[in-house]
């Protein structure tokens, strides 16, 4: 079954080995080309993630050298890669080919200048997550102690990503940003997190949060690391259904889809351990839900709630 999968940090891997490893087969990348084909995942999203411990006045600068990437590595040495710049290119797919889209995780790379950010745009960044952990100009993060809400630069993000029909990312929000988002966001959408309340973590979303994405039209995307599926480990395959399950409970079965997060967790999911594996997700599923709920979770929730094209007023 095909899969759309909403986040992996494979463009970091391919940063930090400066080129070194082929995104066709190296090893060390959980969501390379061979791997993808294998999992079934028909699209997959790019974050273009920045180490804090980068300097700011570098972080454009790195946010660009990800993208080159993207273009170069990913998309310029496998033919079958294909670019997903708008939201009906996923509609154009053929058979054989993956689609492949560019998300951005934290805002930081930007400073307090929108015009990077409509740069991004126009280089193919679909989703902005305002933060990614901690607080930077725009909002606090689901680690930051200090767990304030949008700045007003944060909201002048949101409005320039309903404008540009781009998604805004709540997953590594606190929950006051997460508030304000959901108040001006047109296109708000969870990319990567599970139910606090069956694993209880700051990454993950209460059932409020969770009723309020599923009322606003957003979709909640699981994601597969341990760490946000149960608080002691191992966690199972199972337990990570457990999660899907509660937000169907929620009101979800129509808008929950799946984020891996593969190539920016340490821990895994036994069986769920890179992208090959993604089927054994899928099976497991089949096992609990409906197929047309299965193929829901997979790809079609997804497509149904994307982005609806703008009708501009003459
Ligand atoms: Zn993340």
């Amino acid at each position: 079954m095909n899969i759309i999968d909403l986040h992996c940090d494979a463009l970091l891997k391919l940063w930090e080995s400066e080129g070194k490893s082929p995104f066709l087969n190296a090893p060390e990348v959980e969501t390379n080309m061979e791997r993808l084909k294998k999992g079934k995942i028909k699209v997959q999203g790019f974050a273009i993630w920045i180490d804090p411990v980068i300097n700011s006045d570098q972080k454009f600068q790195v946010a660009l050298e990800q993208i080159d990437l993207f273009y170069q590595e990913v998309l310029g040495k496998n033919s079958a890669m294909k670019q997903i710049k708008s939201w009906s290119d996923f509609d154009e797919l053929n058979d054989g080919e993956i689609g492949a889209f560019l998300t951005l995780e934290g805002v930081e790379a930007i400073g307090n200048d929108l015009t990077r950010l409509r740069i991004l745009y126009q280089l193919g960044v679909m989703s902005v997550g305002l933060t990614w952990n901690y607080a930077n100009l725009a909002a606090d993060g689901a680690m930051e102690p200090r767990g304030a809400g949008l700045t007003t630069l944060g909201k002048e993000i949101v409005q320039l990503n309903n404008e540009n029909e781009v998604l805004t990312d709540v997953s590594h929000l606190c929950e006051r940003s997460f508030w304000d988002v959901m108040e001006i966001a047109r296109y708000p959408i969870a990319s990567h997190s599970n139910s606090k309340t069956l694993c209880n973590h700051p990454r993950n979303l209460d059932d409020e949060q969770a009723k309020a994405m599923f009322e606003k039209g957003g979709m909640i995307h699981a994601v597969y690391s341990p760490d946000f599926v149960k608080t002691e480990s191992p966690a199972t395959i199972a337990d990570l259904i457990k999660h899907i399950d509660h937000f169907c409970g929620l009101g979800g079965v129509k808008q929950i889809g799946l984020g891996s997060d593969f190539d920016g967790i340490n821990l895994k999911i036994q069986g769920l351990e890179d992208a090959s594996q993604s089927q054994n997700l899928i099976n497991e599923l089949l096992k609990f839900f409906k197929e047309e709920e299965v193929k829901g979770f997979a790809y079609q929730n997804f497509l149904n709630n994307r982005p609806k094209p703008l009708v501009k007023e003459r």
